[in-house]
């Protein structure tokens, strides 16, 4: 069996919950594309998100990936991000919604936004699939959020442990056997 852990989020709450995003961010994007959207997936992690994501618009988008790491091994951030692949599209004068797995202490965020400021975006937004509230250190602005959770160091749907467990269905909690 692939999944041995407690499932936080259902794949059917998922579907649900990204189709509703789907719509909103369409709706919101769907008078400014005189300018292009480009959606911009925050690599590794996103990946599973990004795929279902892009494939619930109703606005076309072209997609690119930025890639940081901020995690080393284990369950606990480091808070240093580092930059490991910049994005190789031209951005200037065009919507940035920028989608990342999940939110916790905040650098990730922050380190993105420092990125972006002074590419000249047309319009710069954040997504973030998953939201832990209770653990920010950085005060920051999600502009579409999938679900807040708990305190929970979570797996699958493209998030990982050390590499494993990003191809998971649903989200769930680790636990150590
Ligand atoms: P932040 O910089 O907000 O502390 O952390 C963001 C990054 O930490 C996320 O992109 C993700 O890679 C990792 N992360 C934070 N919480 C979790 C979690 O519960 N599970 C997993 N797999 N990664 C997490
Ligand atoms: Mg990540």
């Amino acid at each position: 069996m692939k999944n041995k852990f407690p499932i936080l989020i259902s794949e059917e709450q998922i579907k649900k919950r990204v189709a509703e995003l789907g719509k909103k961010i369409s709706s919101d994007y769907v008078n400014k594309l005189d300018k292009p959207l480009v959606v911009i997936g925050v690599l590794k992690g996103s990946f599973v998100f990004l795929a279902d994501l892009v494939r619930s618009l109703e606005v076309s988008c072209e997609i690119e990936f930025i890639e940081v790491s901020s995690y080393g091994a284990g369950t606990s951030s480091s808070g240093r991000v580092k930059l490991k692949r910049e994005p190789s599209l031209h951005l200037a004068d065009r919507h940035v919604l920028i989608v990342e797995d999940i939110i916790d202490t905040g650098h990730t965020f922050e380190f993105l936004e420092d990125y972006f400021v002074g590419k000249h975006l047309a319009s710069f937004r954040t997504c973030a699939f998953l939201d832990k509230p209770s653990r920010r250190q950085v005060e920051m602005k999600v502009d579409y959020s999938g679900f807040e959770i708990d305190d929970h160091f979570v797996v699958g749907y493209g998030l990982d442990l050390d590499g494993r467990y990003r191809e998971i269905s649903s989200v769930v909690i680790y636990q150590q056997s």
